[in-house]
């Protein structure tokens, strides 16, 4: 093994994409932003298709573009593209684009128009999260929008908006949001605009709010095996869900250290009695959050063993405990799926005042991923 690793097992992917499919009748889009949440955008984006998935969603544009040249024959969506992005490519590698402001209307018509191909495209709307989509412009763009739609300038494939809550589902916003995107629905029906799919539910929505569904869900996190907030919706033990990720370490250093050894930068921690500490040949160069406290560490040698002061660019200390039988050079677990009593994902995310997403999705590029199916 080298220095670290991070194991990424797509069985999981699969596991977790099967078992969303079984909870609904829409069909599943499965977000691969951010190079897949940080496990690998090519190796997961073609497990979740061999899986089962409808749609790959992802933000930008350009990992919409990576995907379909890998050979995903299935309609892509990506949905972060400012002006002046490579439009063209995306229409001609029918790379589906979402649209929020009449500016960008335009330039996608155009683009559409440069290379004589029809741009497929979904409406973005802003049902009260005030990120993407047209909001209060609503009634501007919309004579825009059904211009286009009868000049056939764009096919219109879909309508779309975010959850800012569904991870507190008994909150009365969902529910707003909700009948806010359904008038809209209407309101471009009413206009004679046709379209054949509609979407709003990610993952904690898939998960508790079957009302949300429409005809696609957006599988984000739990595609990983992470659950939406660990807090209001369980573990992903709760939630049936397997984590995929497990990061992997080795102990560059086990040294003895007396009571009272002030550890790392600032010498914020002190050890409590004489003990081995252990220097894990990672740091916040890799990821890992240099916040985090004692409540995370690492698995090794058979024990949990605590973070011990500040975590360095490319190196953390774990307290080993005197008894320990790690030694230099021992494979340590920096987080997996806790079933052999190592740390979590989620563990980590509390330790350091963050969640699973930003964890995992900051395990850096010089990390390698290694592919397994367990
Ligand atoms: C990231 C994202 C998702 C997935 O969210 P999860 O909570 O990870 O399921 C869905 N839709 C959009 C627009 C996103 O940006």
């Amino acid at each position: 093994m080298s220095r670290a690793s991070a194991e990424i097992n797509l069985s999981a992917i699969a596991t977790n994409l099967k078992f969303i499919k079984s909870q609904t009748n829409a069909q599943v889009l499965a977000v691969v932003k951010a190079d897949a949440y940080g496990h690998g955008l090519i190796d997961v984006g073609h497990q979740a298709v061999t899986a089962g998935a409808d749609w790959l969603g992802t933000a930008l544009l350009e990992e919409g573009i990576r995907l379909r040249k890998s050979g995903i024959s299935i309609p892509i969506l990506s949905w972060l593209t400012p002006l002046g992005e490579d439009f063209k490519t995306a229409i001609d590698l029918e790379i589906d684009l979402s649209i929020s402001s009449v500016e960008l209307l335009c330039e996608i018509v155009l683009a559409g128009k440069a290379i004589n191909k029809t741009p497929r495209v979904h409406i973005e709307l802003d049902t009260g999260m005030s990120r993407g989509g047209v909001g209060d412009e609503w009634l501007n763009f919309l004579p825009v929008l059904t211009q286009s739609v009868i000049a056939k300038e764009i096919n219109l494939i879909g309508v779309w908006s975010h959850f800012a809550r569904a991870d507190e589902p008994s909150e009365k916003m969902n529910q707003d949001q909700l009948v806010e995107f359904d008038k809209r629905v209407k309101d471009l029906k009413k206009n004679g605009i046709n379209f054949e799919y509609c979407h709003i539910a990610n993952s904690a929505a898939s998960l508790k709010n079957s009302d949300s569904h429409k005809n696609i869900i957006r599988w984000g996190i739990g595609l990983y095996g992470l659950s939406p907030d660990v807090n209001n919706l369980g573990s992903s033990k709760d939630l049936g869900l397997m984590p995929a990720m497990k990061l992997k370490a080795k102990l560059h250093l086990v040294k003895s250290v007396k009571k009272g050894a002030g550890v790392g930068y600032g010498s914020t921690a002190v050890t409590k009695s004489d003990t081995k500490l252990g220097v894990v040949a990672m740091g916040y160069a890799d990821g890992i959050p240099r916040n985090a406290n004692h409540a995370a560490g690492v698995f090794v040698a058979g024990n949990r063993a605590p973070i011990i002061g500040r975590v360095s660019m490319d190196q953390f200390v774990v307290d080993l405990g005197a008894a320990s039988t790690a030694q230099t050079g021992s494979e340590v677990i920096v987080f997996g799926d806790g079933n052999s009593g190592e740390y979590t994902v989620d563990e980590w995310a509390k330790a350091s005042g963050s969640i699973n997403y930003e964890i995992v999705t900051r395990i850096g590029p010089r990390v390698p991923r290694i592919y397994s199916r367990e």
